[in-house]
């Protein structure tokens, strides 16, 4: 069996902007563009960029809560994106996803028992009394205990609602759980203990993580390798070491820049991007970031660059590198 648990080709969404009484389409958002990545078995891809640059929106289509405008998604060998919901409903189980806020993706009115367990037993994936203790078993495996299971999510932390949206995550026995902004909402304290429980549940289960975040410094702590998006687009990606360490992107380099460093000693230029994020109702024709790099050049205004391997396991979407080649 193949190591790759998802691959995603080419996906693009654009969302289509009505006005008027007869709803015409007057414009289109194109808010993914052509994004192309795999992950495998047992692996973090994390997926990082500002906010608005499409990355929640690809991991939305990759669970089909939004319908990609065009491109494959390719989950456990099966072509995701021609399934109708009969079909989707036998895959749904094995991917879930981690929202950014624990509160409002908790139902109030629900005891943590039944928000843990309602998953497993829709799918049918367990009976009767074997809910309950499957639900236990869940909550001590995320740092709760079986006591936490009749309380309501009012009665707990922004941490401890996390964990139990980790382990309805978890109900299902997932290959693969998108985080989204999953520990954004967070202190930091709290931040890296979630983050540690998402890696020590990786260790012991085998399940695949694509974080999606805006911190750089999150990303990079919890993921095998990187991409870097930047108006509907992934323009870098690499093992996160390589990454952090020889970003070749001129964002890649900024984002990089503005991560602040742990050591007084060490001083680190900041590069400071001029101008907003242009729109994506109308991106620049060439390449995505020519309104803000410092270092465009007359090509990169016309034609876009395409992503280019410049060693292994590390490619770049940017004319200075295809110039070398
Ligand atoms: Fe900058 Fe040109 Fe590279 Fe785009 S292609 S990042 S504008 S140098």
């Amino acid at each position: 069996m193949s190591d790759v648990i998802l691959e995603v080709r080419n996906l693009v969404k654009y969302f289509p902007v009505k006005a008027g009484i007869l709803q015409r389409t007057i414009a289109t958002v194109k808010a993914v563009d052509g994004v192309s990545f795999q992950i495998k078995r047992g692996e973090t891809f994390g997926l990082v960029g500002e906010s608005g640059c499409g990355k929640t929106t690809t991991g939305r289509c990759i669970l089909r809560l939004e319908e990609p405008t065009s491109g494959e998604i390719i989950f456990k060998g099966i072509e995701i994106t021609k399934l109708n919901q009969k079909q989707l409903k036998k895959l749904r189980p094995k991917m879930q996803i981690v929202f950014q806020d624990p509160f409002s993706s908790l139902n109030p009115r629900l005891p943590v028992k039944e928000i843990v367990g309602e998953a497993m037993v829709y799918h049918g994936l367990v009976k009767g009394k074997e809910a309950e203790k499957k639900v236990k078993e869940l909550l001590e495996m995320v740092g709760l205990s079986a006591e936490h299971m009749y309380r309501y999510p009012h009665e707990f932390s922004g941490g401890q609602r996390q964990r139990i949206c980790i382990a309805r995550a978890l109900s299902t026995q997932p290959d693969l759980i998108v985080c989204d902004e999953a520990v954004s909402a967070l202190d930091v304290s709290i931040q890296s203990q979630i983050l540690k429980l998402l890696e020590n549940l990786q260790a012991k289960l085998g399940v695949a993580y694509l974080f999606i975040s805006h911190a750089l410094n999150v990303v990079k702590y919890i993921s095998h390798r990187i991409g870097v998006m930047y108006l509907g687009k992934i323009v870098e990606v690499a093992e996160s070491e390589e990454l952090y360490l020889n970003p070749l992107h001129p964002y890649t380099k900024a984002l990089i820049s503005a991560v602040p460093v742990p050591d007084p000693k060490v001083k680190r230029q900041k590069i400071i991007l001029k101008g907003d994020v242009p729109s994506p109702l109308n991106p620049p024709k060439g390449c995505r970031f020519v309104t803000r790099c410092p270092q465009a050049m007359s090509i990169c205004a016309e034609i876009e660059p395409q992503m280019l391997e410049v060693s292994s396991n590390h490619s770049v979407a940017c004319h200075l590198f295809q110039k070398q080649l």
